[in-house]
């Protein structure tokens, strides 16, 4: 405090001592929620933006995105956040939500249970798929050994390439193996 705002008093300015810069709760200059003067934050008038990627979090144990139960809304001016639930729509595995555009069917499973949000599976093999989006059921192929050809090249190297398929969906593939002697 300077000594002439001891002995005279402050001369305020809005929020600020114009002359020691003390602050006091008054007289802000309010933009939004926050002063443009002092940067104090009140709670009101803030400029909420939903967090791009906010309502997902990466599940490390299963490799996926989880969605979170609510999504965040963060102040573009004093970061202040909300959170708020999503608004679903459309049915089953095609449930999305309208403000995030995060899909039900990426809840944990307790929570998509709950919400009764699952795929419509065809059956339970490899061949089989959801009848409402088309995704493909997670089983997985019983391959089989159909034939090997041996590939010679210079020196005492050969190769083996392998045809393995699918006994249920038929889906083949080429496996191929360096032999050192
Ligand atoms: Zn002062
Ligand atoms: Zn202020
Ligand atoms: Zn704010
Ligand atoms: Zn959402
Ligand atoms: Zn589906
Ligand atoms: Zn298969």
């Amino acid at each position: 405090m300077s000594m002439m705002c001891k002995l005279s008093g402050h001369k305020w300015n809005g929020c600020i001592c114009s002359r020691c810069g003390e602050k006091r709760d008054e007289g802000h200059a309010w933009d939004g929620c926050t002063c443009n003067v002092c940067g104090k934050t009140r709670d009101a008038e803030h400029r909420f933006e939903l967090v791009p990627k906010g309502h997902l979090e990466w599940d490390r144990q299963r490799e996926r995105h989880i969605l979170q139960p609510k999504h965040i809304f963060r102040c573009a001016r004093c970061g202040k956040e909300r959170f708020e639930e999503h608004e679903w729509t459309g049915e089953a595995c095609q449930t999305v939500c309208r403000v995030c555009g995060g899909k039900a069917i990426m809840f944990g499973s307790y929570t998509r249970e709950k919400m009764g949000i699952s795929h419509r599976w065809s059956g339970n093999t490899c061949k089989d798929h959801c009848e409402i989006c088309g995704e493909p059921y997670p089983a997985k192929h019983v391959y089989e050994r159909i034939r090997s050809e041996e590939e010679h090249g210079s020196g005492k190297s050969y190769r083996t390439h392998t045809l393995y398929r699918c006994s249920i969906c038929g889906h083949e593939y080429w496996d191929s193996y360096e032999h050192d002697n």
